[in-house]
């Protein structure tokens, strides 16, 4: 991993219904960056705005507010052609393998078509080797080539998706959940090509989901949102080791522990009720409706993103002095 940040994600805001009653936010002045080689990690309940996140830095959404720079360009103030230059840098890899594949094209067609739309090959004989040697990097064969994607299982045709997201030989690629439609036991699979691919061709990854357990397998480093906010942002060994958050709390309880032993004692958090709608989300702290340490500060203050340890960022009253005053925040970073 280098420490050289290529994707800067700065007080990102993005609403719906803007102008209307009822603004939507689903993502509300969210920062990060993604450093050029490392997998980010990105963990949240659906309808946490994840999604929205990875579609507003890929320019599917244009941002309400705030900045997305890629290797320092502002991504949302490109003019067509920059923006058409930089859609080879960055490719998307999406949940449903099957609805973004098109029934009625081949594999081989499908997979051609951004290389034709990016005009890379005049020689087609040479694009279809490019297609054959893509089939044979995720594992498939250059007989599938002719094939329609019905007749491939859901692990099939996640491969095909990320074939066609290597046709351009991207740098960046945004995974938006995956590994969530398919079997347990293929979801492995396709995590490991992703590793496999990272490391041959040295990708910089995106990686969505709502499974922590999966996340922490292919991230370096992991933000937890909650309701358009991150909420906590650490290394992988960090998040696990020592999560902050009372949300990262509870989805860490929820992950069984191969250990039979601290399985018996594992105690679970159950978060009392839904996650609230982002159109009229909680005062204060998003988290405060469904949080056990919850305070009368937290209904009229939004708690600061800070850095707590190195590279341990956290919004969350309890870690901040101000509030808690100087005597309760040692006792709690003592228990922690
Ligand atoms: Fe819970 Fe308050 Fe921390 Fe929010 S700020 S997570 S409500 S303790």
């Amino acid at each position: 991993m280098d420490t050289q940040a290529l994707l800067e994600v700065k007080s990102l805001k993005k609403y719906f219904n803007m102008g209307k009653a009822g603004v939507l936010k689903a993502v509300d002045d969210v920062s990060f960056q993604i450093f050029k080689g490392e997998t980010f990690g990105v963990v949240g309940e659906s309808g946490c705005g994840k999604s929205t996140i990875g579609r507003t830095i890929i320019g599917l959404y244009d941002a309400t507010d705030g900045e997305v720079l890629y290797n320092g360009k502002n991504i949302h103030k490109m003019n067509n052609k920059e923006r058409f230059a930089f859609h080879k840098k960055m490719q998307m890899i999406f949940q449903d393998p099957y609805a973004s594949l098109n029934p009625r094209s081949t594999v081989g067609e499908i997979i051609s078509e951004p290389m034709e739309v990016h005009g890379l090959y005049k020689d087609k004989k040479k694009q279809m080797e490019r297609v054959y040697e893509l089939l044979e990097d995720v594992g498939l064969n250059r007989d599938h080539a002719n094939r329609y994607p019905h007749e491939f299982s859901g692990g099939q045709r996640q491969r095909i998706g990320i074939a066609r997201a290597l046709a351009l030989d991207p740098e960046f690629i945004i995974a938006d959940e995956p590994i969530s439609a398919l079997d347990v036991s293929v979801q492995a699979q396709v995590v490991n090509l992703l590793r496999r691919l990272q490391k041959e061709k040295g990708l910089t990854y995106l990686f969505i989901a709502h499974d922590l357990s999966m996340v922490k397998q292919i991230s370096d480093r992991i933000g937890v949102m909650y309701l358009g906010n991150l909420v906590e942002l650490t290394t992988s060994n960090q998040l696990y080791k020592n999560p902050l958050h009372p949300y990262t709390q509870a989805l860490l309880s929820a992950i069984p522990i191969p250990d039979p032993d601290v399985e018996d004692k594992r105690e679970r958090i159950i978060l009392q009720g839904d996650l609230p709608s982002p159109i009229n989300p909680p005062s204060g702290c998003v988290f405060r409706t469904r949080c056990a340490h919850a305070m009368p500060a937290c209904a009229t203050m939004k708690p600061q993103w800070q850095e707590i340890d190195e590279n341990h960022y956290v919004a969350c009253h309890l870690y901040n002095k101000k509030v808690m005053g100087e005597s309760n925040h040692s006792q709690i970073a003592a228990t922690k």
